[in-house]
Parts: C-alpha cells; structure tokens; sequence
C-alpha cells in the first residue's frame, strides 16, 4: 500500500502521468501481447489495474485529478486515498493519506515546497485559447509546443525531453510532474498506416509511447525516489454499440487503465 502522506512528507518527488484516451481494454491487451515491454517492467505485478475515471473528458478527468481524485476500483471496497482536501470536521481520515489545506492538491503541495510542472499534450493544455489556459494556469511553470501534440507522429519523445530537462533543472527541491501523453488521443491513425482511428492504432500509439515511458521513469529514478502514477483520464468509443468519441457514459470510455508505484 502506498503512503502517499510519508511520502510528501519526505519531500520525495511525484511523476504524474496521464495517457490521454487510452481504453483500459486496448492497453490490457497490448501488455499481455508483449508490446508495451516498459510498461510492464514497471507497474505493480507488471499489470494495469481496471478502474473507472471520474470524468469522461479530458477536462473533468483532470480537473478531478488536480483536486486529489483519482480513478477508482470497480468495486464497493477502495484503497486509501493517496491525498485528500481538508474535509468538514466530522469526517476522519486514513493516516497514509495526505491531507492538504488548499482548494486543490496543486496549491496544497505548494504548501510543502514542491514546485508543480506541467507538461502538456492535447489542446486542452496549450493555452491556445482562454480554455485551453484553465488547467496549465493552476501549476507554477507549464510547457506545450506543437511537437507535443498528437498529430506529430513522435510526440512522446519530445515531451520526455521536455520534461527530463525540467526534473534536471528542478533537482534541488520537490517536484510534481505531470506529463500528458497525447500519443494515445485521436489522431493516431498514422501509427498504423491509417486516415482513421481505431483499437488498433491505439494499441500502436502506446507500443511508440512505451520507449518513451520507460525512458522517463529511468532518467527521474536515477537518483531519487519517486512516487509514479500512471493512468487514462479516460477512454474513447470506436463505434462500440454505435458509439464514438469521448464525453459519454460508455463503458470504453468510463474503464481506464491505473497505476501507482514507488521507485528509486
Ligand atoms: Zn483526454
């Protein structure tokens, strides 16, 4: 089980990923079929956990994220939340969660000296317009360039770069790290020699980014312990019962792939 308050409270780092779209069901199978080698080297018993995400677009999923919600298990029973804002007095909480007395879990760790970073991806975090500022304006330093962004076939190399030369820059104090892998999100057609997306070319998407992951992971871990989560803020429909796209009660877009470890 993971401490996330003795964690915080020993000033160790915190990488924060999330794989924008990634069907819980495509990253399964992908890592079952030995295409995501990386992935499976890392996460906890080299297998992503089903759960369900609190949003089913990129910016509820995120805006829950960033208030300390994560995605939870399809079960009644859950694990201790990793953080928590202070709630009203009448409720107790787990001693291994964090608890922070800010509006958002952004500001609350700011409160322990951690600088917030955020590595963009999709549009919603390219401040190319007054939407697209709402979530890089919460961390105190944001990045985006075109190259992050999904129609550029290397994406996640540019953003590993990126975020590589931020850990590097930061190493004297407490980071949160977040990176938005924008591979996974549509278009990703390319991946496969295709105009249109798909399961496939998901599954692609992510067999790319997987190098990437893992080369992330190992340059942050080199010298100082880190708590990594990895996770979609959602999924997207393929024409599953008719469906497509994001933003709907579906169960292709509800069921993400999770995970959470610490390393170094
Ligand atoms: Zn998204």
């Amino acid at each position: 089980m993971i401490n996330a308050a003795e964690i915080i409270h020993a000033r160790s780092s915190i990488l924060f990923v999330t794989l924008d779209s990634l069907r819980y069901d495509v990253a399964e199978t992908a890592l079952t079929a030995g295409r995501t080698p990386r992935l499976a080297g890392m996460l906890p018993g080299g297998q992503w956990e089903r759960r369900w995400t609190p949003g089913t677009f990129t910016l509820p999923a995120h805006k829950a994220f960033f208030h300390g919600f994560l995605p939870k298990l399809p079960q009644p029973q859950q694990p201790p939340r990793l953080w928590e804002c202070r709630p009203p007095a009448f409720k107790t909480v787990r001693p291994e969660t964090f608890v922070f007395d800010a509006p958002n879990l952004l500001a609350g760790l700011g409160q322990h000296g951690y600088r917030t970073v955020c590595i963009g991806g999709v549009t919603y975090f390219s401040r190319e317009t007054p939407m697209g500022a709402v979530l890089p304006q919460m961390f105190d330093e944001d990045h985006w360039r075109p190259e992050f962004c999904s129609p550029e076939i290397d994406s996640t190399r540019h953003q590993v770069d990126q975020a590589l030369e931020v850990a590097d820059r930061h190493a004297d104090r407490p980071l949160y790290l977040f990176v938005n892998v924008s591979a996974t999100h549509v278009p990703h057609g390319h991946y496969v020699g295709d105009s249109t997306d798909s399961a496939a070319s998901q599954a692609a998407a992510l067999a790319y980014a997987d190098e990437h992951l893992g080369r992330l992971v190992d340059g942050l871990t080199a010298d100082r312990r880190w708590l990594i989560i990895m996770c979609a803020d959602h999924g997207d429909a393929y024409g599953d019962d008719g469906f497509h796209g994001r933003g709907i009660a579906h169960p292709s877009v509800l069921n993400v792939p999770f995970g959470a470890w610490v390393q170094g």
